[in-house]
């Protein structure tokens, strides 16, 4: 049940002394069981690394110590392969700790739900470099598979985490960064130390308690770790999509708003900062605290509140924010925060009864002066708009609704650019030193961490839009697993019986073609100002005629989903407004008088998304030749120019709508992770209440059911997962069979000399390529290391 390796003892180790190594530590109550075993199994090897040593060193023998094998670490290996089985299997191994299992190369993660001991730089060291096969599966040992398979294939890689909100997804990646950073051992100390700061950085600002996960992500990440072609870290990237940016003003019930928010409130309140920050100390801002205020004293005094705030200071102080822009910062969050409290009522004038006033001009006041803007122009572009007709302009009042509206567009807008700014000035100062290495010949491993599939009891367009990029990339995720694996056997001649998987194609027809899909139909009616939510409903369904979707029939303004993860009921009310997104140019126009140079940056105009637009744009334009054809549908439609503007912004040109720009993001994403081998890491929740060892064995089921694991087992098991060009192939492992000088031609008949020398079993050569199984690489690469 147990095994491990420990390597460089100098002398046999004691039962005592092996008894404190980290695996066996951790299997604790197993003590008789494992003296058992220790006992069994020691080897000596010769250490292969110190034959250019000293004749000391050489003498020197490696001792490794193995404790049984697991063939059940991999559930390809199971002799029963039905849903009963897998279950009982990784029921009996959660009940045991062992969190991973194998599905080939896919890794399979439950979430413990509580600390495990087995992430220590001692567990890096034990992975790095090893044979999958030598230790229990672990997150190291995919984010090792990535990193080897890189450096030795020079290729970009990505690794794919998907999962339920709360399945365990964020802390994976973060264990991935953290062993990457410890295998890109670049000599330089600082930017490893800056690269682990980041995940935590934006975190603060784009994580948020759920009534799932209290630390749920609200936006999607995909962090690119760039690398020198010898492996060593020289700098990353990270890129942002869909920022739940309407939770900044409204909460649902039991849920919170961005974490930052509370941390810079206990943190500003132990400085003795709040008035400093024109914070209120009585009464926590409405934006916060929805309800009725009462929860202020929880969070200043909140001694874990203040302890990341702590954190994040460091954040900001370790990748390099002067500690202007981080004041700057705090000011826009705390204005925010007093621009939520700003009211409104009708003006009491007889001929204007539409019009509003801002009766206490405390908070008003405070926001303004946060922003380096008159008050008095804020309050004019909150209770008025200019409006342009025939080249006259006129100015229009707003009602109290119409101002409210506007001064949560501007919270949004205001934090939605915050965001957007942080991420990009942490891409620029972790950008790899050109000096050192130009950044076109390095390689990365992108780590895909994007918000788990949504299903609430009051789903709304932000689910709609998370579910809508997850069920992409459960699609990515099918062609890579199943259909272009089938269609490359048949067109190499190679023999393996179909194996049958949900295609979720036509869910994604639906949503995202041009012009009938359920995007496109809601971009339409965004467009008319009397559209409301009844009209919505009822285009949705004169256009939207397939199995996937329904009407319910008791439930009112609602549309029915059938979602590869299951059914979901989506509440229409608001969609249009969310959807349309706008902030008002009056607004923009008085952000910009600003005399902050940050809040300049934000509103200056045309902003890009994500720097440098030339890039950006060649990018997608290449990525689109190996897109899947389904997803290049419209590609030549979308004008880049215009999707890198923020959405929000209403200029004269056409205005971007959250959708088009949703959409944008989604393919953005998948040209980054086309271009790269991936490497999926499934996150499964054993169970809804957040409880340690407790296994629900019906709701695992349904994630296993839904993200066809049962399928990929039957496929990783028949089927080749890696695939080389034979005269690649020859030219890569030639040395296994052949003289160094020798140069073989890369023919079939070369390539199978190869296999059979390096005494693999299970191979097949088709037309033009070798077909390996997915434990073959690594054995080559490991044969290769030791003859070269
Ligand atoms: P997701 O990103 O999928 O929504 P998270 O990664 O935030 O989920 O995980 C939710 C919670 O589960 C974490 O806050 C943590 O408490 C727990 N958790 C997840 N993975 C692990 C792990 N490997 N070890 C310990 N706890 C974990
Ligand atoms: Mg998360």
């Amino acid at each position: 049940m147990y095994r491990c390796l420990i390597k460089d003892f100098e002398t046999r180790p004691s039962v005592t002394h092996l008894l404190e190594h980290p695996f066996i530590k951790q299997a604790h109550g197993k003590d008789t069981l494992l003296r058992q075993q220790l006992s069994v199994l020691i080897r000596e090897q010769q250490d292969v690394g110190s034959r250019t040593k000293t004749r000391h060193e050489r003498i020197n023998t490696r001792k490794t110590l193995i404790i049984e094998s697991c063939p059940d670490d991999d559930l390809v290996n199971l002799e029963l392969l039905d849903e009963e089985t897998i279950i009982a299997h990784l029921q009996k191994r959660y009940q045991d700790l062992q969190i991973y299992t194998y599905v080939g190369d896919i890794l399979i993660a439950l979430n413990p739900f509580q600390n495990l001991s087995i992430y220590s730089p001692q567990f890096s060291k034990l992975y790095h470099g090893m044979k999958r096969s030598t230790n229990p599966p672990h997150i190291f040992a995919t984010a090792d598979a990535a990193y080897q398979s890189m450096v030795t294939l020079c290729k970009d890689q990505c690794i794919i985490i998907s999962g339920e909100s709360g399945a365990g997804k964020t802390e994976s990646a973060h264990l991935i960064v953290q062993h990457l950073t410890f295998l890109g051992k670049a000599n330089n100390r600082t930017l490893r130390e800056k690269i682990l700061q980041v995940n935590p950085l934006v975190e603060a600002f784009g994580n948020a308690c759920t009534a799932i996960n209290d630390n749920s992500s609200r936006f999607g990440k995909y962090l690119e770790m760039k690398f020198t072609p010898t492996g060593a870290v020289m700098g990353a990237k990270i890129s942002e999509y869909l920022l739940e940016k309407s939770r900044v003003i409204k909460q649902a019930t039991g849920e919170k708003n961005f974490h930052i928010f509370y941390y810079i409130y206990a943190g500003l309140y132990h400085q003795d900062n709040l008035r400093k920050y024109k914070l209120p100390n009585k009464t926590a801002p409405r934006y916060i605290d929805c309800v009725n205020g009462k929860v202020m004293q929880d969070i200043i005094s909140s001694k874990l509140y203040k302890e990341q705030f702590d954190a994040i200071q460091d954040c900001f102080r370790i990748i390099g924010f002067t500690e202007e822009e981080v004041n700057s910062v705090y000011r826009i969050l705390a204005a925010i925060l007093n621009t939520g409290n700003i009211e409104f009522a009708s003006a009491s004038s007889q001929h204007q009864s539409d019009k509003s006033e801002v009766p206490n001009s405390e908070a008003l006041d405070n926001a303004a002066a946060l922003l380096s803007i008159g008050s008095e122009e804020l309050q004019e572009a909150l209770t008025s708009h200019c409006v342009v007709t025939r080249g006259e302009t006129i100015i229009r009042t707003n009602t109290v609704d119409k101002a409210t509206v506007v001064r949560d567009a501007m919270s949004k807008a205001l934090y939605g650019r915050l965001f957007s700014w942080i991420v990009n000035r942490i891409n620029a100062l972790l950008q790899p030193d050109t000096n050192i290495c130009a950044a076109e010949s390095g390689m990365n491993v992108g780590i895909l961490d994007i918000f788990g599939f949504e299903n609430f009891k009051k789903n709304s367009f932000e689910q709609l839009c998370i579910n809508i990029a997850n069920e992409q990339i459960q699609f990515y995720f099918n062609q890579h697993i199943f259909a272009l694996e089938q269609i490359e056997y048949q067109s190499e001649g190679v023999d393996v019986s179909l194996v049958e998987y949900e295609d979720n194609r036509p869910i994604l027809d639906m949503f995202l073609q041009k012009p009938m899909g359920l995007l496109s139909l809601l971009d339409e009616e965004s467009r008319f100002p009397q559209a409301t939510d009844q009209t919505l409903v009822d285009k949705f369904q004169d256009n939207l005629r397939n199995k996937y979707f329904w009407i319910p029939k008791r439930v009112e303004l609602c549309f029915g989903i059938q979602h590869y993860a299951g059914q979901v009921l989506y509440n229409v009310s608001g969609f249009l407004e969310k959807n349309r997104d706008t902030l008002p140019a009056d607004i923009v126009v008085v952000l910009r008088t600003s005399e902050n140079r940050l809040l300049q940056q934000l509103f200056s105009s045309p902003l890009t998304k994500t720097g440098n637009l030339a890039t950006s744009r060649a990018r997608v334009t290449a990525a689109s030749r190996s897109l899947p054809p389904q997803l290049n549908s419209g590609r030549n439609k979308v004008d880049t120019m215009e999707m890198m503007r923020h959405p929000e912004e209403t200029t004269n040109m056409r205005r971007q709508t959250v959708a088009s720009y949703f959409r944008y993001s989604l393919m953005d994403l998948l040209s980054k992770m086309v271009v790269g081998t991936p490497h999926f890491v499934r996150c499964i929740k054993p169970n809804d209440d957040r409880q340690a060892l407790r296994f629900n064995k019906e709701r695992v089921m349904v994630q296993l059911r839904y993200t066809g694991i049962l399928e990929t087992v039957n496929i990783r098991r028949q089927g080749y997962s890696h695939r080389i060009l034979i005269q690649e192939f020859v030219n890569r492992y030639y040395y296994l069979a052949f003289r160094a000088h020798q140069m073989p031609e890369g023919s079939k008949e070369n390539a199978i000399i190869i296999l059979q020398k390096a005494k693999l079993d299970y191979w097949v050569v088709g037309n033009t390529k070798v077909f390996l199984k997915y434990y073959h690489v690594e054995q080559l690469n490991l044969m290769l290391r030791e003859v070269i």
